[in-house]
C-alpha cells in the first residue's frame, strides 16, 4: 500500500498548471499558447479551445447574472467531479473565472484548492460589484491554496479597502497591517504583486506616506491628494 507521500506527486501532476484549462492537453514548454485578460492564469492549447471556453463562460454569464455566488457555485462548480461541467471537484480545480458574472452575496472558498500540494485555485472576481465577504472556513493556513484575483485596481481597492468601511485585508506584508483602518487613516500601503492592471487612483488615501505597488501591470498612478508621500516603490510594472 502506498503511503500518502508516495502517491501525492503522481496525482498532483495530473492537475499540473501547464495543461490546457479547457481540455487538459499537456502544453509543451515554449509552445505558443493563448491567454486572455490576466496573463499567466488562463492558458489554452489552441485558439479553438480558448474560443469554446469563452463561449461557454458567456452563456453562463447570461444565465447567472445577478444570482448569488452560493447558488451559482453549487450548480456550476459542485463539489463532486462527475456533476461538474469541468469534470473536477472543487479541490482540484485550478481556475474559477467569474469575470463580469455580476454575482452577489458572500463567497465561500473553503473547498477550493484544498487538494494536493501543487493545486491552487485562482478565483478571478473582476466585475462582481455586489460581492459581499470572501469566507474561508478552513482558516489562514489554507489561504495560500486559494488565490483571489481582482486585477482591476479600483475594484481591488473597493473590495479590500472599502470606501465606506474599513480595510478587510489582513497582514498585507510582514511590516504592514491595515486591517480595520479607513482609507484616510492608512499611512503605509502594500499592494505589490497583486496582478493589478491599468490606472490606479489613490485619491482617498490622503495620509499615505509609503506606497509599494511593485510587480503589477499598472500604467498610471493618481497621487494628487497624497501630499505626505515620501516613499514610492513602483518597479516591475510591465503593461502587456
Ligand atoms: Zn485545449
Amino acid at each position: 500500500m502506498l503511503t500518502e507521500s508516495e502517491h501525492k506527486p503522481r496525482e498532483a501532476r495530473q492537475y499540473d498548471r501547464n495543461k490546457c484549462i479547457r481540455c487538459q492537453k499537456e502544453i509543451e514548454i515554449g509552445e505558443f499558447t493563448w491567454h486572455t485578460e490576466i496573463e499567466g492564469v488562463k492558458e489554452f492549447c489552441s485558439r479553438k479551445c480558448y474560443q469554446k471556453y469563452e463561449t461557454k463562460l458567456e452563456e453562463l454569464r447570461q444565465q447567472w447574472k445577478g444570482k448569488s455566488f452560493e447558488e451559482f457555485l453549487n450548480v456550476v462548480y459542485p463539489n463532486n467531479w462527475w456533476r461538474s461541467l469541468w469534470k473536477r471537484d472543487r479541490k482540484n480545480i485550478n481556475l474559477v473565472d467569474l469575470t463580469n458574472f455580476d454575482l452577489r452575496g458572500d463567497l465561500d472558498v473553503s473547498d477550493f484548492g484544498n487538494g494536493h500540494d501543487s493545486v491552487r485555485t485562482e478565483i478571478i472576481l473582476n466585475g462582481n460589484p455586489n460581492l459581499g465577504k470572501i469566507v474561508d472556513r478552513k482558516g489562514p493556513e489554507k489561504w495560500n491554496k486559494t488565490k483571489i484575483i481582482i486585477s482591476r485596481p479600483q475594484e481591488y481597492l473597493d473590495y479590500w479597502y472599502p470606501i465606506n468601511g474599513t480595510c478587510v485585508r489582513e497582514n498585507e506584508s510582514k511590516q504592514t497591517n491595515n486591517f480595520g483602518k479607513r482609507r484616510e487613516e492608512i499611512g503605509e500601503l502594500d499592494i505589490s504583486h497583486q496582478q493589478l492592471t491599468g490606472e490606479l487612483d489613490l485619491s482617498d488615501f490622503v495620509r499615505l506616506t509609503n506606497l509599494d505597488c511593485r510587480g503589477n501591470q499598472l500604467t498610471s498612478l493618481n497621487l494628487s491628494n497624497c501630499s505626505q508621500l515620501t516613499n514610492l516603490a513602483f518597479s516591475d510594472n510591465y503593461p502587456h
